[in-house]
């Protein structure tokens, strides 16, 4: 897709702080970011929105799903237990889809936030 940033950064014709790469999808850090642990999550494949996303696509949206517990570990935001069982750490996982979802970059992105709050703009 001509002219999409995500694009270029999934061909690495614009550099980013890349932290995963794999044959479907790229990983690397918002430029901007709104948490201590801010990474997004995209598809080499062009998809606009969510709402482009066919049943033919489950694959691939399950596949950027099931990375998120790998990467939260990598960058020490998985949930944790105290020894009583009480869960603390944690992240956010967020897919912005259109302008009424607040979507600014039209290339399938889920957002990874976490690490210490107070984070940017987000009450919960
Ligand atoms: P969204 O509002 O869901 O479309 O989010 C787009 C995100 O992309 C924002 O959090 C931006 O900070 C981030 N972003 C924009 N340009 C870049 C870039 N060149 N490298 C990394 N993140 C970017
Ligand atoms: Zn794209």
């Amino acid at each position: 897709m001509e002219n999409c940033l995500f694009c270029k950064i999934a061909a690495k014709q614009i550099p980013a702080a890349v932290v995963h790469e794999d044959e479907d999808l790229m990983v690397f850090k918002d430029i901007n970011p709104a948490a201590p642990v801010h990474l997004l999550i995209i598809p080499k494949l062009h998809l606009s929105t969510l709402s482009d996303c066919k049943p033919e696509h489950a694959p691939l949206l399950g596949k950027m799903l099931a990375l998120v517990p790998q990467l939260a570990e990598q960058h020490d935001i998985a949930v944790a237990y105290e020894a009583d069982g009480t869960p603390a750490r944690g992240y956010k996982t967020l897919i912005n889809s259109g302008p009424d979802g607040g979507q600014e970059v039209y290339h399938l992105h889920m957002h990874l936030y976490g690490g210490p709050r107070p984070w940017r703009g987000m009450r919960t």
